[in-house]
């Protein structure tokens, strides 16, 4: 199982510590998913555990215990200078790499626990729940909005502009820092924009998000 990613243009990989994600930060994804928040509500947490990476051109079999396997395209942030309470203006500064990802949700596990007040842990953060594309350096492609797009066999399912982020990616990156001390490796998936849904055995999957090496997974028949 992999724990690090490959960088573009590099030899060398990107050492992965913690995947951290953000919940409801887009406002027509909250509005789809009925969830009622204020999107002005601050952002929150959870987590995928580091070995649920998978990195793109793989094949994640369907998981169990589910009938509602979802996609959530997201873009990633990589944290490369460690702080804590760090402030919003130079948030940036921490991040040095990006890529595009999909957060896999079992969503009949997630609103279970939802409706019961469980952890979301059983809905989000499964074997394989977090493919991530190949990083790119900020330095090179950039902090500016990209636009995001998530493909089912070719038809377009999700897009996006990462401006519509609820919360910027040096928000994200300030709060949490309020959280946990951030440390070189650590991922950040910052939420998904509308346009999610179900996924079936043998469906590929193409996730991009401008200037950033696409992502593409497909379903296999389940382990
Ligand atoms: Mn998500």
């Amino acid at each position: 199982m992999t724990t690090s990613l490959a960088i573009i243009g590099r030899d060398d990989r990107f050492a992965v510590r913690r995947i951290y994600c953000v919940g409801r930060n887009y406002a027509a994804h909250v509005r789809e998913m009925n969830e009622g928040a204020d999107p002005r509500d601050p952002p929150f947490f959870f987590q995928k555990p580091t070995d649920a990476l998978v990195e793109t051109g793989a094949t994640v079999p369907y998981p169990p215990m589910t009938d509602d396997l979802q996609f959530e395209v997201e873009l990633v942030a990589a944290i490369t200078t460690g702080g804590r309470d760090i402030a919003v203006e130079t948030a940036l500064d921490h991040v040095g790499f990006y890529a595009i990802g999909i957060d896999l949700t079992r969503r009949d596990l997630q609103f279970r626990a939802r409706e019961k007040g469980w952890p979301w842990e059983m809905g989000k953060s499964f074997d394989r729940s977090a493919p991530i594309g190949p990083l790119s350096a900020a330095g090179d492609v950039g902090h500016d909005t990209r636009a995001i797009t998530l493909s089912v066999d070719g038809d377009m399912r999700q897009n996006s502009k990462t401006d519509h982020m609820i919360w910027s990616v040096a928000e994200i990156v300030a709060n949490l820092s309020r959280q946990y001390r951030l440390m070189p490796g650590d991922l950040i998936m910052t939420g998904t924009p509308e346009g999610v849904g179900a996924l079936r055995v043998g469906q590929r999957i193409e996730a991009r998000a401008d200037g950033l090496t696409p992502l593409s997974i497909t379903i296999g028949d389940p382990e």
